[in-house]
This record gives structure tokens, C-alpha cells and sequence, in this order.
């Protein structure tokens, strides 16, 4: 029979419980009671669960990130798994874009505008839709860059909780990716893929392109949607206008056509001219928040915040568009080029004095 189970057993543990609360309720060489050893109990206690979740580098900012960790985990996951659903939109609205133009806006243009305007269209039209093509592809495709980790001399500004490897400057980690990126701009689910070093030039030059053509396609088709919207509000009519299953489909299709374009000229056109900005400033999205914040920091104390990585608005596009010839923003710039941009996201040039504030 085991012990555990015994009466004896159950007889002296009832026995080495009443000597141990004997020894606890007995004065204390210093004069203390239970009261005494319960309050330190007490305070030992307060002092291990403060120091589960208080250190000197731990702040208010970073409890509400642990209070919203679930929250940013069901983000993250949504953002990366509906990644590819969102690349799948972008690709069957623009080919479905691509479609219409071709069976109901070109055949328009070729029967009734001047042989000119016929060659403007066509060259125009083709040469934002290869853009829009190549940067997308190279922008979805194109690593945004991260540290190296098998290197031991890596510039370094701070190491990454998440990774525990040295980050360079302007790096950060991205918590839907799981990676340290270089200068990080933010991580699109249009791309299902982060913004960075490699290919923020591809991200922007979509950005624009994808705009310009969208403004293209709705200022080509608006006397066929005027003549769509028309033909389908007498349709109302009685008796209804004798259209034909192709003149019907096509009112629709332009209709949808314009409708999109048109939103996303302004939504992404907006989007478009904030990340301009940005550039002309020499920032990424995630160092505008970082430049603010340090900026009312040091306004506070009376000192005036300078980016470092300014070098001067005309500076930063050449920079960020690797133009280094006059030719380059020909052949760099306003044609599809895959050229890597300048520098290896590790170390940066910055024309400014070392004692001033930085961001990183
Ligand atoms: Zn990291
Ligand atoms: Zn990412």
C-alpha cells in the first residue's frame, strides 16, 4: 500500500503543518508576529509582480503594447493571410480595366478621333500600362532588403526585440513579415509584401503610374460614360430603347469603368502625393512619426529637430530615383529600369554633424 494513501501518512503531514504554524505565529528575534511576516509577505510579493512587467527601459507605452498584444496578432495574421487575396484584386480589377479600354473605349477612339490623336492615345495609354505592369511585379516581387545576419560588423543603432540582431540604421521589424527591414517604409497588403530599401522606388513608381492611368482611363471615357449613364436612365422609359445585348453590357462595362478609375485616381492619388512629400522630406512613413514626436521632444527643451537624412528636396528624388545623368530621368525614372537604388541600406550619408539629433 503506498504511504501517500495511509493514515499514518495523512496523521504526520497534519503533524509538520501545526509545527510549521506553531513556528510562523512564534515572536520573531526582532519582535515581529504574523502580522509581520504577512505584510513582508505581502510586500515581497507586490515587488516580484511589479518587477514581472516594471524595468527601467519599460514605460506606459510599453504596457498597452502587452494589453493589445492579442489585438495586433489578429491584425498581423488577417494582413498577411488576406495578402494574397488583395494581389489578386489589384490584378483582376486592373486587367478587367485593361479589358473594357480595349473592347469599348478604343474601338471609340479609332472611329471617331483624328489619326494624331489615334497615335497620342495608343502610345500614351501602352506606355502607363507597361509602367504600372513592371513596377507592380517588381514591387511584389523585390525583397525590401534586411539585415544580414551572418555579418559581425553590421552598423548598428539598437537591437531588435523581436529578432535579438543588431539594427541599422533606419531599419525596422515588421511584425506581419516577423523580419528586421531595411529603411522600412510600412508593409502593404496591396503588395502582400513590406516596403523598404529594394523597393520602395518600385512601390512609388506604381503608386504614381497606377494614378496617371487611372486619371487616363477616366478622362478618355467620360463622353462614353455620360452617353452610358444616359442610355441607362432611359431605359427606365416606356416603351425601352431597342438596345442590343453589346450596346447594354458596354453601357455597364464604362460605367464600371469610370466609376473605379475615377476612385482610385483620388484615393491613390492622394496616397501618392503624402509619399512624395516624404521622399522630398528624406523620410520613410514610420520616421515621420519617429521626426514628430522627437521634434515636440526637443521643441520642449527649446532646441529645433533636423533630419538627418535630409539632403535637400531636388537631392532626396535624385537619391531616391538613383538619377546620377541628366539621361537618368529618362531611362531611370520615366522608363521601366531595374537598377538597384544608391547605397546598401546599412550605412547612410548624412550631411549632417554627428552631435545632431537623429532618428533611427
Ligand atoms: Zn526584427
Ligand atoms: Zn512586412
Amino acid at each position: 500500500m503506498r504511504l501517500g494513501s495511509s493514515w499514518r501518512w495523512q496523521l504526520s503531514r497534519a503533524m509538520r503543518l501545526a509545527l510549521r504554524l506553531r513556528r510562523l505565529c512564534r515572536p520573531q528575534e526582532g519582535g515581529g508576529w504574523v502580522g509581520v511576516r504577512l505584510s513582508a509577505a505581502w510586500r515581497y510579493g507586490k515587488l516580484l509582480l511589479r518587477s514581472l512587467y516594471y524595468n527601467s527601459l519599460t514605460n506606459s507605452d510599453t504596457l498597452l503594447d502587452c494589453a493589445f498584444e492579442p489585438v495586433y496578432w489578429i491584425v498581423d495574421n488577417f494582413t498577411r493571410w488576406f495578402g494574397v487575396v488583395f494581389v489578386c484584386l489589384v490584378v483582376l480589377l486592373t486587367s478587367s480595366v485593361v479589358i473594357i479600354v480595349y473592347l469599348f473605349v478604343l474601338p471609340t477612339i479609332f472611329s471617331s478621333y483624328p489619326a494624331h490623336w489615334i497615335a497620342w492615345h495608343l502610345c500614351c495609354g501602352h506606355w502607363l500600362l507597361i509602367l504600372v505592369v513592371f513596377h507592380y511585379y517588381k514591387a511584389t516581387t523585390t525583397s525590401p532588403g534586411h539585415p544580414p545576419k551572418d555579418k559581425r560588423d553590421v552598423p548598428s543603432v539598437s537591437i531588435c526585440k523581436k529578432c535579438i540582431t543588431p539594427k541599422p540604421p533606419r531599419t525596422h521589424h515588421c511584425s506581419i513579415c516577423s523580419l528586421c527591414v531595411l529603411k522600412m517604409d510600412h508593409h502593404c497588403p496591396w503588395l502582400n509584401n513590406c516596403v523598404g530599401h529594394l523597393n520602395h522606388r518600385y512601390f512609388f513608381s506604381f503608386c504614381l503610374y497606377m494614378t496617371l492611368g487611372c486619371v487616363y482611363c477616366s478622362i478618355s471615357s467620360r463622353n462614353l460614360f455620360l452617353d452610358a449613364y444616359s442610355a441607362i436612365e432611359t431605359s427606365f422609359q416606356t416603351p425601352p430603347p431597342d438596345l442590343s445585348p453589346r450596346e447594354s453590357v458596354g453601357h455597364k462595362c464604362i460605367i464600371f469603368l469610370w466609376v473605379l478609375t475615377s476612385s482610385v485616381a483620388v484615393a491613390l492619388g492622394g496616397l501618392t502625393l503624402w509619399h512624395a512629400k516624404l521622399i522630398s522630406r528624406g523620410e520613410t512613413s514610420v520616421e515621420r512619426h519617429i521626426n514628430c514626436k522627437e521634434a515636440r521632444r526637443l521643441q520642449s527643451n527649446g532646441k529645433v529637430f533636423r533630419n538627418p537624412y535630409h539632403h535637400g528636396r531636388l537631392n532626396n528624388w535624385k537619391l531616391f530615383f538613383g538619377v546620377e545623368t541628366r539621361s537618368h530621368w529618362l531611362t531611370r525614372v520615366l522608363l521601366p529600369s531595374s537598377h538597384p537604388p544608391s547605397g546598401d541600406g546599412l550605412m547612410w550619408d548624412r550631411p549632417s554633424t554627428s552631435s545632431d539629433p537623429m532618428a533611427i
